[in-house]
């Protein structure tokens, strides 16, 4: 097993069912963390700024066609309290996503960026779904640091499929992806594990575009079916998959976590709240254990936070910053680790060459 793993030997352990045999993967991921970025667990807080989305996704509860679920968008004055609590928890970093939600105008939300890059020490990163360039320009001129944008898959068909286009604006993640490094961003990128219709071949792809493209950062969570969406509901099926269907299992998550650490020795991988949601007990530390190197506590205000419901039965959904706060550092002390201390980003380490020749961005 080496950097240099093929597609081939990716395929291979992504079918792998010998405990002993993924042991061994597990080991090679964990020492390949602590080599590359160390035993330091790097804390986002994560603001969950507006759940209003004009947006079909077939995956995603916060779709427009969600017509029962309660919207809200938070105040200005409230994010910015948010990002306070960050500082006070010393987190280096605070979170602002949201569904794609056009009420977040670009002079709102620059004047927030603005407001958090004065008043707190804090990276702010941002993951407000596909907007147009001028806008990426504007947040990253007022101080935003980092964009999160996962390509969900790579393959182009599914992709399509589970992600229609706003009107006629066609679009490519992959492209966005490359914009954004352009403009200055630190970005990343991910991908949900056993979508209906993911092949093992396709989760092999997605693993070796993680080693193409220049990701600081790579967010790897299980599909979890939501029952107001297509996919959820099992409206939308892929008969044509047969026997080479992924399955949305914790095992499938730790094995694309462990082979996206090799693949990628000094990326920030968060141990996801997608795996904790499918295994509240342990599945947080396990993640840390095979591979990751980043948790994204919720600091979302609790009145909103069960509105953000991209999934059903969300982990920590009842508890305060607070309360997730200590039982977060409890949860990493008890594994032997530490919590980082700074914003954590990639450049603060050293930088890895920029791999991809640039492309047409696709936004007008
Ligand atoms: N609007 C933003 C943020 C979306 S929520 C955007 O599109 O980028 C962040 C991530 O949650 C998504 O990128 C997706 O990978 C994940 N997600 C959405 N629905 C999910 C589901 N049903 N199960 C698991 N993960 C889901």
């Amino acid at each position: 097993m080496s950097l240099a793993m093929g597609k081939k030997e990716i395929l291979n352990w992504l079918r792998e069912t010998d405990a002993e045999r993924l042991k061994n993967l597990w080991q090679r991921a964990d020492e390949t963390r602590r080599a590359h970025v160390g035993d330091a667990v790097h804390l986002r807080g994560l603001v969950e700024v507006s759940n209003f989305c004009a947006r079909q996704c077939m995956y995603c509860g916060l779709r427009a066609g969600n017509v029962n679920l309660a919207r809200y968008r938070m105040l200005a004055d409230e994010i910015v309290e948010a990002a306070q609590q960050a500082v006070k928890f010393g987190y280096g970093t605070v979170v602002l996503q949201g569904g794609e939600d056009y009420g977040i105008t670009t002079s709102w939300m620059t004047d927030i960026i603005r407001r958090i890059k004065n008043e707190t020490p804090l990276a702010v990163t941002l993951s407000l779904g596909e907007r147009t360039e001028k806008e990426l320009l504007a947040w990253r001129a007022a101080g935003a640091d980092r964009y999160l944008l996962r390509f969900e898959t790579s393959d182009r068909n599914l992709f399509e499929e589970i992600h229609p286009p706003l009107g006629n604006r066609a679009c490519d993640r992959l492209a966005i992806l490359r914009q954004l490094k352009k403009i200055g961003y630190e970005v990343g990128s991910g991908v949900m594990v056993g979508i209906p219709g993911q092949t093992y071949a396709s989760l092999a792809n997605d693993i070796a575009l993680f080693r193409e493209l220049d990701l600081d950062m790579i967010g790897i969570g299980p599909f979890i079916p939501h029952p107001a969406t297509p996919l959820g509901t099992g409206m939308r099926f892929f008969p044509s998959v047969n026997g080479e269907q992924v399955p949305n299992t914790e095992l499938m998550v730790y094995k694309t976590v462990a082979l996206t650490r090799l693949v990628r020795p000094d990326a920030n991988i968060p141990a996801t709240t997608a795996l904790a949601t499918i295994n509240k007990k342990n599945g947080r530390e396990l993640g840390l254990q095979r591979g990751a190197n980043v948790f994204m506590p919720n600091l979302t205000p609790l009145k909103y936070r069960r509105l953000y419901e991209i999934y059903p039965a969300k982990a920590c959904v009842a508890e305060t910053g607070d309360a997730c706060n200590s039982c977060l550092s409890m949860r990493i002390s008890a594994i032997g680790r530490h919590i980082g201390s700074g914003a954590g980003g990639r450049r603060d380490r050293k930088m890895t060459p920029v791999l991809p020749a640039e492309k047409e961005f696709c936004h007008a």
